[in-house]
């Protein structure tokens, strides 16, 4: 019998956010393997997860697959986490993935924590369709990203890092314009948690006014509907 890749979300701040099943499959797990297996050794401590996690992460997670298929065939349990949030969210998983797809063999990804859930239904702006972007290139591609993104008419999710956040927002003022509505929230489930709402022009004075410390997503409204035509010129009613 072959075993199954688990993929399991982790705290984005607040560890009281881990879910029973995610400790359980923890525990159960034959390998654990962790982005940063520093960063994750604490939480795994807290939750009484003895086993010893190796690491798997953007520089070794193509060479580690088959290692991880090879188990998954002897039947082993795997489990996946990241340093925070949901695998494969803007974090290694992906490959994985389909590898072990690949192969035929089991994946589950249980549900749990990830930052832009919160953010876009703490937007307050339209959540029944959206669409999800994670990290902008940072050079190659930005532009032609950005350009793109400029007819889109579902809300539109976003990652980005402290230290970019002040000059993405002045680029989105270029692209989308002052007045486009947005929300930037900041260090989801910790103790300094903020979402702020509003034009575009005053989300980024907001941040030019304040701290520009920790984590962000930012959540942009789509693009209006382009008027309908009339379906019927005036003669024809
Ligand atoms: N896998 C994670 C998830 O499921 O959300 C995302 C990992 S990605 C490397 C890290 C980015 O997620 C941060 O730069 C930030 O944009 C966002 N993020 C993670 N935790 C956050 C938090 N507590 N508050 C706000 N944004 C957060």
């Amino acid at each position: 019998m072959s075993g199954k890749l688990f993929l399991v979300p982790t705290p984005i701040g607040n560890l009281e956010d881990m879910t029973f099943r995610a400790v359980r499959i923890l525990k159960e797990a034959d390998v654990i393997l962790a982005e940063d297996t520093r960063t994750s050794a604490p939480m795994l401590k807290h939750f009484g997860i003895e086993r010893k996690a190796y690491s798997h992460h953007q520089h070794n997670e193509h060479q580690a697959s088959s290692e991880i298929v090879r188990f998954l065939k002897e039947g082993k349990k795997v489990a996946l986490i990241s340093d925070a949030g949901t695998p494969a969210i803007s974090d290694p998983g992906f490959f994985l993935v389909r590898e072990v797809l690949k192969h035929d063999l089991a994946v589950e990804c249980l549900p749990g924590p990830t930052a832009f859930v919160p953010a876009l239904v703490n937007s307050g702006l339209p959540c029944d369709t959206f669409v999800f972007e994670g990290f902008l290139p940072v050079k190659k591609g930005r532009q032609t990203r950005l350009k793109k993104l400029t007819s889109e008419q579902r809300t539109m999710v976003l990652y980005e890092s402290p230290h970019r956040l002040l000059k993405t927002l002045e680029e989105f003022i270029g692209y989308f314009g002052e007045d486009r509505q947005a929300s930037v929230s900041r260090e989801l489930t910790k103790r300094f948690e903020e979402t702020v709402r509003g034009r575009l022009a005053e989300i980024k004075s907001h941040f030019e006014n304040n701290i520009l410390k920790g984590e962000f997503v930012i959540c942009i409204a789509g693009a209006p509907e382009p008027e309908k035509k009339a379906k019927y010129n005036r003669n024809d009613e």
